[in-house]
């Protein structure tokens, strides 16, 4: 079925299918993060994740998505997501690049997220990319369970990157999946808590803070894929799939 209005709800076997390929997608972002240095084009990254998804049984999931050329989107410093791997420019010491990537395991997708320095980083910079990545952390550990709101979840990161004193990127959205990358129910960074579809025990969503250290405002290339903040303000996006158990939120990938 279709899941435009509806989450899906995973039984016993195919949530251990998203444990496994989750745990591909996990690895893998690790590996490939471990390779990030001065010199290395986002191209050689994006061939060394698509080499461990396949390896280890996977498939990856953005490669042909809309048509998508790559395994990953790499997005450096202002570009905010959907970079598309490429053989240069190369990375250079201070950049921040965001890797994003799928699997398909038994036929159901998982998708996370990782932004990270090149060498050494500028100092707020840093602070930035921990800020972010704590707020995700902090929506997991104290919002995201059954019976919680879509709202709930937006709100916590909403208000958490504007303490931060950051932009937050209105337009892209986290979001459920399962049987498709991106289907029902969207999960935005902004909104009102107490408010949306109301999350039962057996579902999954990805939830995906999207922040800049400048204004919000952001457009899309005319590779008709990247989307780059309008100040060139650096931006950053971290990303986990989270299935929601009886005993709480679990991070699969
Ligand atoms: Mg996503």
């Amino acid at each position: 079925m279709a899941y435009t209005d509806t989450c899906q709800i995973f039984d016993a076997k195919q949530q251990d299918s998203l444990r496994h390929g989750g745990a591909i997608l996990r690895d893998c972002l690790k590996y490939v993060a471990g390779l990030v240095k001065p010199g290395i084009s986002t191209l050689e990254l994006d061939a060394a994740a698509e080499e461990f998804i396949v390896s280890r049984g996977g498939v990856p999931a953005f490669k042909g998505y809309h048509g998508f050329p790559g395994t990953l989107c790499t997005s450096v410093n202002d570009q905010v997501v959907h970079g598309i791997p490429s053989a240069g420019p190369l990375l250079k010491i201070g950049d921040i690049i965001s890797l994003d990537g799928g699997v398909i395991f038994d036929n159901l997708y998982t998708d996370a997220c990782v932004t990270v320095g090149v060498g050494e980083i500028d100092p707020k910079i840093r602070s930035f990319l921990v800020f972010v990545s704590e707020t995700l952390e902090n929506v997991i550990g104290e919002v995201v369970k059954a019976g919680a709101k879509v709202g709930d979840i937006s709100s916590f990161i909403e208000k958490s990157l504007q303490r931060g004193g950051f932009g937050v990127v209105r337009t892209l959205t986290g979001h459920g999946l399962g049987d498709t990358l991106h289907q029902f129910p969207d999960v935005p960074n902004v909104g009102k808590a107490g408010t949306g579809f109301t999350l039962p025990v057996g579902t999954m969503i990805a939830i995906e803070p999207i922040a800049t250290m400048g204004r919000p405002d952001v457009y899309t290339a005319r590779d008709n894929w990247t989307v780059l903040t309008k100040d060139k303000s650096v931006a950053c996006h971290f990303e986990h799939s989270i299935l929601i158990t009886e005993s709480g939120p679990e991070i699969v990938a």
